[in-house]
Formats: C-alpha cells, structure tokens, sequence
C-alpha cells in the first residue's frame, strides 16, 4: 500500500481509509466500479503536477476524470492515482477575441452558458453534463457539429501536465505534435488542466425534438434519412428508437412508451428553422413537438440527455451509407418489436464540417463515415447488465454490413486501444507523441495508444 501523506495539495487526497471512499471513487456512469489507490481531487495545475510527480517517484500511473461519463471506456485502475478535475470550474470569454479559456472540470452547459452570455456558442454535444475536457480531448460530436466540425478542432491552446511532471501550453506553434495528439486522440498524452477555445458566433438556433409513435418504424427513418440527405451543413441530426422506463422520474406522457424520435438543430432564424423541419412534421402526429427558436445553451438540453448519475452500457458503430435494407436492420434490432432492453439506439448524421479532412486539424480532423450508431441500456444490477450487453451486442452485429472502418472515439464506451478507433496512419503519429512524452506510460487515457502500434 502507497503512503499517501507525503503527497500535500491544496486539494484533497482520498485514499480506502476515508470514511467516504465509495463516494470518492464514484464516477458519473454508476456502472463503472472503480478502485484506484487514491483519488486526487485537484484545484489547479501545481496540483495537478505534485501528483504526477508523486506518481512518478512511487512507480504509479495517473488517470484523469472531469465527470466519469466515459468511466467504462477506462481499464482496471490498480496502481493508478485517479485526478477528479471537479474542483476546477472557472471560465473566462473573451468577447472581442471569441474565445474562452474554461478550466478542465467545466461543465458543458457551464461553458454554453458563459459563452452565451455574450451571444457567443461553444461546441457541445447532447448532453449538459459531460466536462468539456473529456469531450473536446475525444473529438467533441455538437449540434452544429456539420457547420463547424468536431470541438476539438476549435482548440487554440492546451495547459497541462505532462508525464514529467511539468506544467505547460501547448499550441500549434508550441509541441505542435503534443498539440496534434490532444485533438481528438484522447487523455493519454498529459492530465490537462485548461483548455483554449475559439467559439462561434451562434446566439441562438432553432431546435428541439419531434416524438413519434415508435410504430411510424423504418417508413418514418427513411423519410428522415431522405430528409437528412439534402439539408444544409447548418443542420444536425439525429434519429432515434427511445424507450423510457415506466418510473416517476419520466414525464408521464412518455413513461413505458416506445418511441421514434428526431431531435435536430438548425443554426439560422426562426423562419429558416421552420421551412427545414417542416417535412419531418409529415412523418406522422407527433406525441411532443419541441422545436423552436432558442438560445444555445439551451440546445444543450433537446435530447433530454440524463442530467443525474446513471448506470449506463453503451456500445457503437461507425456506419457507411443507410440503405433500405441497413434500416431495415436496424429496425429489427431496435424497433418497436425487436424485444430490445436497449434504452435508446440512436443514429447521428455526421458529413459537412464533421467528415471533410482539416488539413489544421488535430488527430481527429474528420470521420470517414455517414453515421455513427449508438445504443445505451440501464444496468442495475448483474442480471440486467448482462441483458443489456446481450442486446448491445446484437445492435452491433445486425449492422455490420454497413460498418465503416473504425469509430468514433467518444462513443467506444467499452475499453479498447485507440487502433479499434482510430486509422493506422493517425495511430502511429500517436505512439510517436506518447514515445516522446511518457515512454513509461505514466499517464493513462481511456482507449491507450499502443506504444508500436505495430507489434
Ligand atoms: C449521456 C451522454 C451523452 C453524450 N453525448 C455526447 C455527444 O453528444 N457528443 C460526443 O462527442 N460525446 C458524447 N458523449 C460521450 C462523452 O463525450 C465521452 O464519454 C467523454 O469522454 C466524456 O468526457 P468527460 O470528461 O465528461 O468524461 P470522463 O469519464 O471524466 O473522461 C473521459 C476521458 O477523458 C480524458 N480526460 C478527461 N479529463 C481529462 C483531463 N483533465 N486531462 C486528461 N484527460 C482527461 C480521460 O482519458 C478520461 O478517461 C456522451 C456521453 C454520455 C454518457
């Protein structure tokens, strides 16, 4: 056992002997059950660099988590010092340059808001809980993600702590390779204490969801998909089976009910939001209209993502082209009489921004694919678990036929190396950057990079 009391922070550090260790080791996804040798909770880079430095001296490993909603992605955390960024919650907007400097525990609907203030957007994605440094180091899917492309590509800057314990900011004139790699390629290469965004200058955006009958099935997402298939980059998308459990928290007109929702947004006036929805109100009677013309940190809230702990499993696919019979398929594994215990399984129109190669860009400059499949259950429990993995598997396997090479790395909800996800040519460059910064693997990401991806 480490003894932790020569590692002074101006945080705190929570080791199995506290009385609130179960409390300190919990991440966001209840169904993540990790058990590092201590958990560092860290107000600021000094910190963040003692502990790395602590690692390195105690032959320890050093892991970062801003929320825990990619916990499960992470391997085992034996002989690992968990780093909690929770702590570190300031952002600053600088209006004139439109930009931000957000500090790496902040909330995504934190940033939204403080850009907002100032008719300013960031890049988030469905959910208002993610931290903004998870999302952004793993690629960053928003809602204006077609027009803009992925959040990490909107980095100017980087602070963070390397493998040697330094403090630094790299930038595209400073370690550009560093740079490069914390673009989309995950948190291997350092514990990151702030990032440097540009922001975009969307005040406000129609949008918000449409809910269906379940039963408007593979008719409904072909007029979606034909829909999807002719709007501007100033529109993203998404399709959905959804299936609320029938539980108190759930609004009442949803509860127990399966559902084909498409949730979008329009970046543009009220009017121009209105004339690209309109054909998708054709679907069918919709149980819930919720479109309209909204400011952008609202947007962070139309997909009715899960603002409180949850135990979730997910799993993806990066898909090619969505034919009839993909979608057939796909109905059959997630439709309404497909037996499904998955909660959601979703499909995310990528292209625009989000599929043209940046030649600025970082690891992740775009995806080579059309969609990107996403399926979650509710696991409580043993029992249920392996339910919903048994129903994860078999979304995954009904549509390999349409699979693209690869993933999407903020998706790969199960631990896999970044070669799962990432090209080959993108995973070299990436073991060249960890070579050069943590030959010893100190720090660990979730989805690691091979050292020779070769071997
Ligand atoms: C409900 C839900 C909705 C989602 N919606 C979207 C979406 O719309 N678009 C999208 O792109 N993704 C989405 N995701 C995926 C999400 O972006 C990833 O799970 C992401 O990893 C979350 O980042 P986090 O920091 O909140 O999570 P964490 O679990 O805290 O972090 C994930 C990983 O990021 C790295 N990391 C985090 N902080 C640091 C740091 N300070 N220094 C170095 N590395 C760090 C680590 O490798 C860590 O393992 C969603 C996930 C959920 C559960």
């Amino acid at each position: 056992m480490t003894d932790f009391s020569g590692l002074a922070i101006a945080g705190r550090i929570a080791t199995p002997d506290d009385a609130d260790w179960d409390q300190a080791r919990m991440a966001w996804n209840l169904a993540a059950d990790q058990r590092p040798e201590a958990v560092a909770f860290v107000e600021s880079a000094e910190d963040a660099a003692a502990v790395v430095r602590f690692a390195a001296e105690n032959d320890l490993r050093v892991t970062a988590q801003g929320s825990g909603h990619g916990a499960l992605s992470l391997r085992p955390l034996e002989g690992t010092i968990l780093v909690k960024t929770e702590r570190m919650r300031g952002v600053e907007v600088d209006p004139e340059a439109q930009t931000a400097r957000v500090e790496a525990g902040v909330l995504s609907l934190e940033l939204a808001e403080a850009a907002g203030a100032h008719g300013l957007a960031s890049l988030p994605g469905s959910s208002p809980d993610v931290c903004v440094t998870g999302y952004t180091l793993g690629g960053g899917l928003s809602w204006f993600g077609r027009r803009y492309g992925f959040a990490c590509n909107r980095l100017r800057a980087v602070e963070l702590v390397t493998a040697d314990g330094e403090a630094r900011t790299v930038d595209a004139e400073n370690e550009p390779d560093l740079f490069w790699a914390l673009r989309g390629g995950g948190g291997s290469y350092g514990i990151v204490t702030a990032l440097h965004l540009n922001l975009v200058p969307v005040a406000e955006a129609y949008g918000g969801a449409l809910l269906f009958p379940a039963e408007v099935g593979a008719e409904g997402i072909r007029a979606y998909r034909d829909w999807a298939a002719d709007v501007s980059d100033d529109v993203t998308s998404v399709v959905r089976f959804l299936r609320p459990p029938d539980i108190p928290d759930v609004p009442e007109f949803m509860r127990g009910k399966a559902m084909l929702t498409i949730d979008a947004v329009c970046i543009g006036d009220q009017a121009a939001g209105e004339a690209a929805i309109a054909p998708l109100r054709e679907i069918g009677e919709p149980i819930l209209d919720s479109f309209g013309q909204m400011p952008a940190p609202a947007l962070c809230k139309i997909h009715m993502d899960p603002e409180q702990p949850v135990p979730g499993l997910g799993h993806h696919r990066a898909l090619g082209e969505l034919s009839d019979e993909a979608i057939d398929a796909f109905v059959g594994v997630a439709g309404p009489d497909s037996g499904t215990p998955l909660l959601l399984t979703e499909l995310r129109q990528l292209g625009g921004a989000l599929g043209r190669p940046d030649p600025e860009g970082g690891a992740l400059s775009h995806l080579d694919a059309e969609w990107v499949m996403y399926g979650v259950g509710m696991a409580m429990g043993p029992e249920m678990s392996e339910t919903v993995a048994g129903g994860l598997d078999r979304m995954h396997e009904a549509m390999e036929s349409w699979g693209a090479d690869g993933g999407y790395f903020n998706f790969a909800d199960r631990p896999c190396d970044s070669d799962a996800i990432l090209p080959p040519d993108v995973c070299s460059r990436l073991a060249e950057v960890k070579r050069t910064w943590d030959l010893d693997e100190r720090i660990v990401g979730n989805h690691a990079v091979a050292l020779d991806p070769a071997s």
